[in-house]
């Protein structure tokens, strides 16, 4: 039995700026990573630029990280990185900028791969990369925690984990920034949260040490979900409400990054490429499916009790009523089974014998 976390975590407000100092020691030339609105929006990127500024660290901005960022995206910014002689990395926003980061500071530091920066990535061989701090600004990911980074492959229309393990050195964890989040963000952010925390918890390689992680993100997401409900409820979200998604995410991201996730995540990825459903959701339509089928009652019944559910039934239609419907197309749906079945790295997770006529019955 493992726990392996390597990553540095603050969670604290104000805690960017607090250890500006820390960030500043990791290289001598950094790049911002990040997305192309919201940091901006929420005073991360601020909160950055202000410390790189006072502590005189140079950077540079890669600020043209799209919502599940491709291999492209990567290669184009590791290029302005090698071009820039950046030598530490420093992403912040949701999941797209902080997985980028990763695959973006690997290729940086192994500069003769970018021009086969795709196979480099799937199947190359485990080399070094530059540090990395990362930002979170959703409560969904929890990539500040983990080793992976899942880009989008426009080849084989659809997205998978690089086969680099990449964990962030430092992880500055701020709720103050998920303040500006809409409703259908935080619900769709806060339920991949959930699904990782619920996958880690059913899964081949759960442990003692990743069931504790899983089992508190469980019991903490559980109290704060009635401000999901509904856009009058989340209006009433308090600081304490977002610290605690927050706090889940980051658990939820602990637990993943011992046990990896399961099912749910294998079948959205598909769908979310080709109907541009966002993570979360396209996650979380399985997760029903996922509990019903899952052949311990046992570990379902305690993830349902975690949660505060008094039975699958009313965690279904929770769901159903926050995440609304999707709409997927039959032949989509049925390559979808089928690839998913053919990946055996997704299906070693599950504990169990999974069918393709059980698999298609999740939706
Ligand atoms: P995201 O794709 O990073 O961001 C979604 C949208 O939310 C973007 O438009 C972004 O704006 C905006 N946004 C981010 N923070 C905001 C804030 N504080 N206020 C307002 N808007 C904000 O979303 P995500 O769900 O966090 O990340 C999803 C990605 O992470 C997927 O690619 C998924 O596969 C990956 N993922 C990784 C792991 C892992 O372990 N590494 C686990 C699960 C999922 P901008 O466009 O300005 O950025
Ligand atoms: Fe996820």
């Amino acid at each position: 039995m493992k726990l392996y976390m390597p990553t540095l975590v603050y969670n604290e407000p104000g805690c960017v700026v607090a250890h500006g100092k820390e960030i500043c020691a990791l290289g001598t030339k950094a790049m911002i990573v990040t997305g192309k609105h919201s940091s901006r929006i929420n005073g991360s990127f601020q909160d950055v630029i202000h410390i790189l500024e006072r502590e005189n660290m140079p950077y540079v901005v890669y600020d043209d990280i799209e919502e599940n960022p491709s291999v492209e995206t990567a290669t184009k910014a590791a290029k302005m990185a090698v071009e820039e002689k950046v030598d530490f990395f420093v992403a912040v926003g949701g999941g797209s900028p902080m997985d980028a980061s990763k695959a973006i500071s690997l290729l940086a530091k192994n500069p003769e791969y970018i021009e086969n920066a795709q196979t480099f990535f799937y199947g190359g061989p485990k080399l070094d990369w530059y540090p990395i701090v990362a930002i979170p600004t959703t409560s969904g990911t929890g990539s500040e925690v983990t080793p992976y980074s899942i880009l989008t492959l426009h080849d084989s229309h659809t997205k998978a984990s690089i086969g680099h393990r990449i964990f962030p050195n430092i992880a500055l964890v701020d709720a103050g920034y998920l303040r500006t989040v809409s409703y259908a963000g935080m619900v769709s952010t806060c339920v991949d949260a959930l699904a990782h925390l619920v996958e880690s918890y059913l899964n081949t390689n759960a442990t003692f040490y990743s069931r504790l992680y899983a089992k508190e993100g469980l019991q903490i997401w559980g109290r704060v979900k009635d401000k999901l409900a509904d856009e009058n409820a989340f209006a009433q979200m308090t600081g304490e409400d977002y610290s605690l998604f927050m706090q889940a995410s980051v658990m939820g991201g602990i637990a993943i990054a011992h046990t990896g996730t399961s099912l749910p995540h294998g079948l959205s990825y598909p769908v979310t490429y080709e109907l541009h459903v966002p993570h979360g959701k396209a996650v979380g339509m399985f997760l029903p499916a996922f509990l019903k089928n899952y052949a311990d009652m046992d570990g379902v019944n305690t993830v349902l009790n975690l949660l505060g559910f008094d039975g699958i039934e009313s965690f279904e239609q929770y769901m159903k009523m926050i995440l609304g419907p999707v709409i997927i197309p039959e032949a989509l749906w049925e390559r979808d089974v089928e690839s998913l079945l053919n990946a055996p790295a997704k299906m070693a997770n599950y504990p169990f014998e999974m069918t393709a006529e059980i698999l298609k019955s999740f939706y």
